[in-house]
């Protein structure tokens, strides 16, 4: 393709693919000024185009490519710039010890406040809202304030207290190992909130880990064959089905984590005469020892009113053994979409359109 020698802001310049400029041409044929959105369709243009003729005048260069002029100012390619390098507040891992934020529901009437603890709920996957109220429902206005709330099968509102007509392990009191939810859906939410409504059992505490820096833990083989196997993982009640084969872990070709699927509870068996089955059970059974490390593992307890925000396809929540005969203890989850709430806080902050 041919390349096209280019000023770029901040002074220097670049070989620019002839398709890309063309691409970004600002008219108003090629764009729709309004809203910013591509009209131009790229396959309107030949694979091999070339410039005709380049020149500039004043800050603007034009390009004349035959069929058309694009005229690319120097505030054009500033503002092209800054959607080139835009990108989302990066992960911050952790291990034990680790605190989630917390904010006092008050505080978030103020938009500093909010922003504050959005960019903590971002960067640390997990964040705490304490003294919200503690009706049966309630969490679902709360995260509505930065994110739609996402519907999955069973429920939007998952109650979690002991009941022995509960469909999965969380209806009973026992220890749950740390996982992710709905790992039987092909598209886990990635968002979770955990909002107690009431905790006067003994034990119970959460646990959380950070699964991203758990995966980082792991060599190379381990990190290939769980990002390439692909496992069942089931759910179901009465009247639901939800079962998918998907593998683990997903990465970017840079090797950073999109997501970590983990559930203990809901693992299908794999096909034992499948040649990979060995190899993947080993590099989970190393997962899972790290997974329960309690070097990776950070635990609180959440009172009435705490509403524990987690980044789910990277952190994983779990919970003590309690005793359900010492007290009361009443749990709500919803879902949402991680996505959204980053978007949410790209908007407050400020986003250029
Ligand atoms: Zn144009």
């Amino acid at each position: 393709m041919s390349l096209v020698n280019f000023p770029w802001p901040g002074g220097e310049r670049r070989s620019i693919p002839a398709l890309w400029l063309r691409d970004n041409c600002p008219c108003e044929s090629c764009r729709v000024a309004s809203t910013n959105e591509h009209r131009m369709l790229i396959s309107s243009v030949p694979i091999d185009l070339e410039p005709v003729a380049t020149t500039q005048v004043g800050d603007t260069v034009i390009v004349d490519w035959g069929d058309h002029v694009s005229r690319y100012s120097a505030d054009w390619m500033a503002m092209i710039a800054t959607q080139v390098a835009r990108a989302h507040p990066m992960p911050r891992s952790w291990r034990a010890g680790f605190e989630p934020s917390r904010v006092d529901m008050a505080e978030l009437d103020d938009r500093a406040a909010t922003v504050a603890f959005l960019e903590r709920f971002v960067t640390d996957g997990a964040a705490i809202i304490t003294n919200t109220p503690t009706e049966p429902g309630s969490l679902v206005d709360i995260i509505r304030r930065w994110a739609p709330t996402l519907e999955v099968p069973f429920a939007l509102v998952h109650d979690v207290f002991v009941d022995p007509a509960g469909y999965n392990i969380a209806h009973t009191a026992e220890a749950l190992p740390p996982h992710n939810d709905m790992a039987s859906r092909k598209h886990p939410p990635s968002g979770q909130v955990l909002h107690m409504l009431v905790n006067d059992a003994d034990g119970g505490d959460s646990i959380i880990v950070d699964g991203f820096a758990v995966l980082a833990q792991l060599d190379e083989a381990d990190l290939a064959v769980l990002s390439d196997v692909a496992v069942g993982f089931r759910q179901f009640s009465d009247t639901v089905e939800t079962w998918a084969t998907e593998p683990l872990v997903r990465r970017r070709s840079d090797g950073s984590f999109v997501s970590l699927r983990y559930s203990n509870q809901l693992l299908q068996p794999l096909d034992p005469a499948n040649p990979t089955t060995a190899s993947w059970y080993e590099a989970y059974h190393r997962l899972s020892t790290a997974m329960n490390d309690r070097a990776n593992q950070t635990d609180f307890r959440l009172d009435g009113g705490d509403f524990l925000m987690l980044d789910a396809h990277r952190v994983l929540h779990g919970r003590a053994e309690f005793s359900p005969g010492t007290g009361q203890r009443h749990l709500q989850d919803v879902y949402f979409d991680s996505d959204d709430l980053r978007n949410e806080l790209a908007r407050l902050i400020g986003v250029e359109r």
